[in-house]
C-alpha cells in the first residue's frame, strides 16, 4: 500500500479529475474550547498559543445557540487544547448531542483526566467517539491501553508518528482490538520523524486505514499517509465546496480553507459556496474527502 504510486504505473496526478467522496457532506465544525492543555507536547501547534492567551469559556452557550440555528446535518470536533480542561464540557456535550442536526461529535482528548471521560459513559451519549492522542513524551504505552480500557467509550486512537517507537504501540492497539488512525505530523518542525528505513514497515499497519478515492481513467485509492508522503494534497486553481469551519474562542465561525467568517444564521449558500482553491495544501483526511474536481 505504501508504495501505491510506485507499483501502479498508470497512476498520474495530472489524469486525476475528481478526488473525494460524493457522500461527504456534513458540514464539519472544528471548535476549539480551550486553548490550555497539561502537557507541553514539542510538536504541538497550539503550544503557543497556551502562553500566549487565557482561554475564554464564557463563549460556549453563545456557540451553542448559534449551532442550533444551523438546519443542515453536521459533524463537530471538540478540540483544543485540552477539551476535558473546560468546567463546562458535559453541558456542550448534552447540548450537541440534543441537536437533531448534529451526527457525530469527535472528541479529541489526551485521556489524562480519565474520570470525567469515564463519566461520559455513564451519560450514555452515544453520538461521541472520542479520538484518544497518545502523546509519546508523556505516556506511557502499557498505562496507556490500561487507560483506554478503563474509559469504555467508543473511540480511535490518534497514533502520532514521532519516532520508530510508534510500532510498538501500533502493535499492541491490534493484539486489544482497539482502532487507530496514523497521523503524519511531517509539517511540523520540531519533530523526530522515523527512521527512512522503518517506513515500509508501516505498510501492514495502513491497511486498515480509510482510503480517499481519486478518478481518473481508473479509480485509486490512497491512505491519508500516502497522500501526505506523496504531495497529492495540492489542489490549487480546483473546484470545492469547502465546509470545514472553524469555531473560535469568541464564538466566530470562519471557512478554514476561505478564513470568511459565517453571519450570524448561515444560509445553504453561506455554508456550501463553491470556490476555486487558493491554497497550497489541503491539511487533513476530511479535507481529502470533501469532494473537489478538476477545473480547467
Ligand atoms: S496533548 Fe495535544 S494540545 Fe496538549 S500539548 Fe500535546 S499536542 Fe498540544
Ligand atoms: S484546501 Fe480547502 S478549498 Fe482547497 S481543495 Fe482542500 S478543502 Fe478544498
Amino acid at each position: 500500500m505504501l508504495n501505491t504510486i510506485q507499483t501502479k504505473d498508470s497512476f498520474d496526478f495530472k489524469d486525476v479529475k475528481e478526488v473525494g467522496d460524493d457522500n461527504y457532506t456534513d458540514i464539519i465544525f472544528s471548535w476549539y474550547v480551550t486553548n490550555r492543555c497539561q502537557y507541553k507536547c514539542s510538536y504541538c501547534s497550539s503550544y503557543a498559543i497556551n502562553r500566549e492567551s487565557e482561554s475564554n469559556f464564557k463563549n460556549y452557550k453563545l456557540v451553542l445557540k448559534r449551532l442550533s440555528l444551523i438546519k443542515f446535518n453536521f459533524r463537530i470536533d471538540i478540540i483544543g487544547g485540552e477539551p476535558t480542561l473546560h468546567p463546562n464540557l458535559i453541558e456542550i456535550l448534552e447540548s450537541l448531542h440534543s441537536n437533531e442536526y448534529c451526527n457525530d461529535i469527535y472528541l479529541f482528548s489526551n485521556i489524562k483526566d480519565i474520570d470525567k471521560l469515564k463519566m461520559l459513559k455513564k451519560l450514555n451519549l452515544n453520538k461521541i467517539i472520542l479520538i484518544a492522542s497518545f502523546h509519546q513524551e508523556y505516556n506511557n504505552i502499557d498505562n496507556f491501553i490500561e487507560k483506554i480500557k478503563q474509559i469504555d467509550l467508543k473511540l480511535i486512537v490518534n497514533v502520532n508518528i514521532t519516532d520508530d517507537s510508534i510500532f510498538e504501540l501500533l502493535d499492541k492497539l491490534i493484539i486489544n482490538d482497539i482502532d487507530y488512525s496514523i497521523n503524519p505530523l511531517e509539517d511540523h518542525d520540531n519533530y523526530t520523524h522515523i527512521n527512512k528505513h522503518d517506513v515500509n514497515r508501516l505498510e501492514k499497519y495502513l491497511n486498515t486505514q480509510q482510503t480517499i478515492i481519486y478518478k481518473a481513467k481508473n479509480n485509486f485509492e490512497f491512505t491519508p499517509y500516502e497522500i501526505k508522503l506523496n504531495k497529492l494534497n495540492r489542489f490549487k486553481g480546483w473546484k470545492c465546496s469547502p465546509i470545514m469551519y472553524e469555531i473560535n474562542s469568541n464564538g466566530d465561525i470562519v471557512n478554514e480553507c476561505t478564513d470568511k467568517v459565517l453571519p450570524f444564521i448561515p444560509t445553504k449558500k453561506d455554508l456550501y459556496d463553491k470556490i476555486i482553491c487558493e491554497q497550497d495544501c489541503c491539511e487533513c483526511t476530511a479535507m481529502y474527502n470533501i469532494k473537489k474536481e478538476f477545473h480547467e
